[in-house]
């Protein structure tokens, strides 16, 4: 991981972000947890979607569909047959590999040497191979050719590549046998597909219309090593969007641009993030694009837009045998809709968010880090500081905090020299903070720091909450 990857990390950790879930134990692989600010971004962020998503679009309802779902959910769905990732061990570290991420790292490793002609050449190869019968055949044979080397131990000796299937599964009840084996769900979508009927008719809706999620995901994922970037136990925030048959790709494009501006929105500059076209189109999928963003990792995937066709609603119709088609009143048509989904990781848009945010800057020989966190996501707004803890100001700084507290999540800290706690404030991405002093007292007015620009201004207290407002409104990602 780079030096900058681990920075984040151990920020993270520190001022309680993240942490590693089971961490008395020694941990449990890929799995996390958030602690105190985590979950402030994570809800900051969680809201916006919503609000963007829900509340923004007249035609868009909210679901929570349970995580546990009728098993041949999941037979309909395609996952129990084809949710597979092809798996390679490197027999001497014992360490495992997804097959194709090795050929695409391989790949990247020859572009880097300037070698562009030969990576092209692999790189064609390996979307032949993905797209082959015999998927797994074809990396294993790629893999040979190449003598891809294990990127930990360096040695080349693998063993042949396997299909593993990514569900977790587990029993209902108290008897286990494989006829009550449950899986839980690798995706949100298809609590929104079998509640397409109950959506729509209590909703009153009409085609086109939406139904938005948010909520866990599970995926046994086979390499699971770069922080919340990939983890087993993860969050989903999905939107089907049902069109009928042929406008699809209308659809597609504008939500495309919605979903784009949505993250520039989120404070991340737009040279950061590109589109990646998938090469290989899922079995449902007639267009998919991924945004992808820039992480100290290199470009990774952290939200997918696809047409899926009438495949899920097709799919559910035969396996359950209840109908799934829509009928449209203004044209006395009956037909199975079309879906273009958005699907973005709560996670991966949280890890964006901090890989975003972490800044580190030169001052008086000395290095400020500051998180700069949009301020609508930044998981305290503002903090308040009496300059010393006497003389009332502790008074003064509690009755602002209380005014505060509707609005803005308020933090209020009255330990250690000011200048420490600007600097603790800054750590966490907390944009503003309002220091009463002396003066306060006579002209009750407080001093509010911006974090970005170091600025001091002057105001009055009753004027303190219309100018964060205009301060957050007039925000600019830099
Ligand atoms: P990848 O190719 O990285 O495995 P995917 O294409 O399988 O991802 P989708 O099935 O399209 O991902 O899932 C939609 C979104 O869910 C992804 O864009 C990502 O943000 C998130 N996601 C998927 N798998 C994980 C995971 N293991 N950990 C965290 N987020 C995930």
């Amino acid at each position: 991981m780079s030096d900058l990857f681990d920075k984040i990390v151990s920020l993270s950790k520190r001022r309680g972000f993240i942490f590693q879930s089971s961490e008395i134990y020694g941990g449990l692989a890929a799995t996390y947890d958030y602690g105190p600010l985590g979950v402030e971004l994570k809800r900051n962020v969680t809201q916006r979607w919503w609000n963007s998503m829900v509340y923004q679009h007249h035609n868009v309802s909210g679901l929570d569909a349970a995580i546990m779902m009728h098993p041949t959910t999941w037979k309909a769905s395609g996952h129990v047959d084809a949710f597979n990732d092809p798996l390679i061990d490197d027999k001497t570290s014992k360490k495992r590999y997804r097959a194709d991420q090795l050929i695409e790292e391989y790949v990247e490793r020859l572009r880097r040497k300037g070698k562009e002609e030969k990576a092209d050449a692999v790189y064609e190869r390996l979307v032949e191979a993905l797209n082959a019968d015999d998927m797994a055949g074809a990396l294993y044979a790629l893999i040979m050719e190449e003598e891809i080397r294990s990127p930990d131990s360096g040695v080349f000796d693998w063993t042949e590549v396997r299909q593993f299937n990514l569900m977790f599964d587990t029993h209902v009840g108290p008897v286990s046998n494989g006829e009550n084996k449950i899986y839980l769900r690798p995706e949100t979508a298809q609590g929104i597909f079998v509640n397409f009927h109950n959506v729509r008719e209590t909703g009153r809706h009409q085609v086109p219309f939406g139904i938005a999620q948010i909520g866990k995901a599970f995926r046994n994922e086979i390499v699971a090593r770069q922080f919340i970037f990939r983890m087993r136990e993860f969050e989903q925030m999905e939107m089907q969007y049902f069109v009928k048959p042929g406008t699809q790709m209308e659809a597609f494009e504008s939500w495309r641009e919605k979903r784009m501006q949505w993250h520039i929105d989120n404070g991340v500059r737009p040279s950061k993030l590109r589109w990646h076209e998938h090469e290989k189109l899922a079995h449902y999928a007639d267009a998919a694009f991924d945004i992808q963003y820039e992480f100290p990792i290199g470009w990774q995937e952290i939200e997918g837009i696809h047409s899926r066709t009438d495949f899920d609603l097709k799919a559910h119709q035969e396996h359950s045998g209840k109908k799934m088609e829509y009928f449209d009143p203004q044209t006395n048509e009956k037909y199975l809709p079309y879906v273009v989904e958005t699907s973005a990781g709560l996670d991966r848009t949280v890890l964006t968010l901090l890989c975003e945010a972490y800044r580190e800057e030169e001052l008086d020989g000395d290095t400020r880090t500051l998180m700069k966190f949009h301020p609508k996501l930044a998981p305290i707004t503002v903090a308040l500081f009496p300059l010393v803890k006497k003389d009332g100001m502790p008074e003064i700084a509690h009755s602002i905090e209380e005014g505060l507290k509707e609005h803005f999540n308020a933090f209020y800290d009255e330990k250690g020299a000011i200048g420490r706690r600007y600097r603790r404030m800054d750590e966490v991405g907390t944009p503003f903070c309002i220091t009463v002093d002396g003066e306060s007292l006579e002209d009750q007015s407080v001093t509010i720091r911006d974090r970005d620009t170091m600025n001091q201004d002057r105001i009055p207290i009753d004027n303190v909450r219309t100018y964060l407002f205009d301060k957050i409104a007039g925000w600019k990602a830099e």
